[in-house]
């Protein structure tokens, strides 16, 4: 049996651990905090010289991390092919060396990658946004740029005077959102597909697959190169702190907003839901009921998405309007919601093999379509 010390490294897109020690194929392992902020959950690194052993990752400090209920029943997403992502066998322990999660994994062969949720790169964004751009009535924008000079990419397409704004990644970590990003996008450019055809006639969609690009490099969790927490910005974002809210919050002042969508990963719960904009300050019933349809007609068509687990509701009045689904709602009288996936499993419809996945995501982008259509035909 080889004693040859495993090799860890994180100095890639969306990298980050610090290696504490190494001792064979056991490592003791921490998460970089995301830069000037306290905020740390994501994970991605490699493992070298894995083949055919027995891996032991510890990851310590985790009582500190964003979202220390995210470590029970939560189990490591794998990779050896950075293709598919399985799970590998996780435990956490709350007492163990300021809480710790225990990754155990025999790797078929001699490069293992780990991450929190499958990863979804920068270079990947760049390949869909390259490929969408191209399709057949797709026009390209830039709404601005990050901290540190990346785009904030938008894609318009569409015909019809319903504004729809989908966007995600605030969060950089919530990786499942970009792939939730890929799905629609697919479904929207396919010519084939009829409810992406009448939705075209309906609909002038503006669609941002990651708002946070920096946070995304950079491997964090929640925050930007400035350590902004993205969605606690829609109120007053500013050039300085927050330029990426400010380009979307501009373009769709300029838009104008009848749907909106802000697509996130939960690191807690094990369901797909929907947060809504309960406690703004000109809430009405009607406003209220567009939700709630749309919510009723999501979980009719997809098992993948309930009502039962969710946030708390903001009570009257209550509403933070400095994140953007409450802002957006506020500020056009639109159906504004917040949709979150697990980074766990759904519980409701477990997978062993991957848990909450790519695929899903994809699919559950789809089916969010899906709902739009018939929400707006309901309406008409
Ligand atoms: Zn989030």
């Amino acid at each position: 049996m080889s004693t040859t010390p495993i090799q860890i490294d994180a100095a890639f897109d969306s990298g980050n651990i610090e290696v504490l020690s190494i001792a064979g194929a056991t490592a003791r392992l921490a998460i970089r905090k995301d830069a000037h902020s306290d905020f740390y959950q994501w994970f991605h690194f490699r493992v070298a010289r894995a083949q055919g052993r027995e891996l032991t990752l510890k990851i310590t400090g985790l009582a500190g991390s964003a979202y220390p209920d995210g470590w029970p029943g939560y189990r490591a997403a794998v990779s050896e092919d950075r293709d598919f992502w399985g799970r590998a066998d996780s435990s956490y322990d709350a007492g163990e060396d300021g809480g710790t999660l225990t990754i155990r994994y025999r790797p078929d062969g001699n490069l293992a990658w780990f991450a929190y949720f499958a990863p979804y790169s920068m270079e990947r964004h760049h390949d869909l946004v390259a490929a969408m751009a191209e399709a057949d009535g797709v026009d390209y924008r830039v709404l601005g740029y990050s901290l540190e000079g990346q785009a904030i990419d938008c894609l318009e397409l569409g015909e019809g005077p319903k504004q729809v704004w989908l966007y995600a990644r605030q969060h950089p970590g919530e990786s499942m959102a970009e792939w939730w990003m890929e799905g629609a996008l697919e479904c929207l450019t396919d010519p084939a597909d009829p409810i992406a055809r009448r939705l075209r006639q309906l609909c002038r969609f503006h669609i941002v697959p990651n708002a946070n690009p920096d946070g995304s490099c950079r491997g964090h969790l929640r925050t930007n190169a400035a350590g902004m927490n993205l969605n606690r910005e829609w109120a007053e974002p500013s050039a300085d702190k927050s330029p990426e809210v400010l380009a979307i919050r501009n373009a769709m002042d300029a838009s104008g907003v009848d749907f909106a969508m802000d697509v996130h990963g939960d690191e807690a719960i094990p369901h797909v839901f929907l947060a809504g904009f309960e406690g703004i300050p000109s809430w009405t019933e009607v406003q209220q009921g567009g939700f709630d349809r749309y919510k009723a007609i999501l979980k009719r068509r997809t098992p993948d998405f309930q009502t039962r687990h969710g946030y708390p509701v903001a009570g009257k009045g209550r509403a933070n309007l400095a994140m953007s689904t409450n802002q957006v709602a506020e500020r056009f009288g639109c159906t504004a919601m917040t949709l979150e996936m697990p980074f766990k499993d759904n519980d409701d419809l477990p997978c062993p093999a991957q848990g909450w996945s790519p695929e899903r995501s994809k699919l559950l982008g789809r089916d969010c379509l899906g709902a739009l259509l018939e929400w707006l035909e309901g309406a008409a």
